[in-house]
């Protein structure tokens, strides 16, 4: 059998991003509207300070204004709030992101619950998961609404397949069940207390891996031209590349299970990309619902 079609999470989110980017450049022509998004970041963790600085720079390269708030760790649950309800009111903002983990002194579901859900571009506030379960518009988590526009990308019609998420978590594999349910799929969440789950995966036309352990699906838990999505990050050591050198992989075996998929997205280079493009796309939507105007249909290039 071939080897699996790579899935260049890259390369489509770049697209994305540049699709959006023009078409906030439409929305600012015709209305006069800047999305501007908000990134709250309490305390110093290096990997958060990272992906704020990425989405901060992605977010003004697309034409968006960005706000940022930069807060000391020990800042307590009220300043916090405070800072919150702030960016609620503030007719600039249209998304608000409170970067996670926050804290211990700090409520994190409080935090959650207090972003005005119009604003919740994370997709975290629990107005938009029971939107989001209703099929009702919804705010929906980036990560999983960048796994489903892959997959629609790879496979077009999703109807009637079988999803297997591997992982239960409120940020990937339960936004993941609906959005595929809502596409159409049969789908089955698969978890730590799952029996037998190279059976259960081997059952998939779709196989959603974000477990967060490395390289646990192996080639031969997957059925021969599956689609793979594999959202997990890990990083483990890697002696080939020199004493103490570390690398990214994923939760799938990838030299096995390209042997065996029809199309699988690497890591990383896979779904990480997508993250922050769907984040500015949560953005750009809530924009345009907030000044009770449609999306503008992309202009082209
Ligand atoms: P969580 O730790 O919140 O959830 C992991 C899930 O995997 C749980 O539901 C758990 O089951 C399940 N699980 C753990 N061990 C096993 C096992 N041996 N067999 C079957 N299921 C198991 O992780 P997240 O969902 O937050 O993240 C998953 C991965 O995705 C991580 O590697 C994370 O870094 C990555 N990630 C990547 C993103 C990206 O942008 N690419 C964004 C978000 C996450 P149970 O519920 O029973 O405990």
């Amino acid at each position: 059998m071939a080897e699996a079609r790579i899935i260049d999470g890259k390369s489509f989110a770049a697209g994305l991003r540049a699709r959006i980017g023009r078409q906030v450049a439409v929305l600012k022509a015709r209305h006069g509207i800047i999305p501007g998004l908000a990134a709250v970041l309490v305390g110093d963790d290096p990997a958060s300070q990272v992906y704020v600085r990425s989405k901060e720079k992605q977010t003004a390269e697309a034409g968006m204004a960005s706000v940022g708030r930069r807060l000391a760790a020990d800042t307590s649950q009220e300043a916090l709030l405070t800072i919150v309800n702030a960016l609620n009111t503030d007719p600039a903002v249209h998304g608000i992101l409170v970067q996670l983990p926050l804290p211990d002194q700090i409520d994190t579901r409080a935090i959650i619950e207090a972003v005005d859900p119009a604003k919740d571009v994370d997709g975290f506030h629990p107005i938009n998961v029971g939107r989001l379960v209703n099929g009702e518009d919804a705010l929906a988590p980036c990560t999983p609404v960048g796994c489903a526009m892959m997959l629609k990308d790879v496979l077009g019609d999703l109807s009637g397949l079988n999803a297997v998420i591997v992982g239960r978590s409120t940020i990937v594999g339960k936004p993941m069940a609906q959005l595929l349910l809502a596409e159409n799929c049969t789908v089955t969440v698969a978890h730590s207390r799952t029996r037998d789950l190279p059976a259960v995966c081997r059952n998939a036309d779709i196989l959603v891996a974000a477990v967060g352990r490395a390289q646990m699906i192996k080639g031969d838990w997957i059925k021969p031209g599956a689609t793979v999505i594999d959202v997990g990050i890990n990083r483990i050591e890697a002696p080939e590349k020199g004493v103490g050198k570390t690398r990214l992989v994923g939760d799938v075996a990838f030299d096995e299970a390209v042997q065996v998929a029809g199309a699988i997205t690497p890591v990383p280079g896979g779904v990480g990309p997508m993250t922050i493009a769907c984040l500015l796309q949560n953005t750009l939507v809530a924009c345009c619902r907030q000044n009770g105007i449609d999306v503008p249909d992309d202009p082209g290039e």
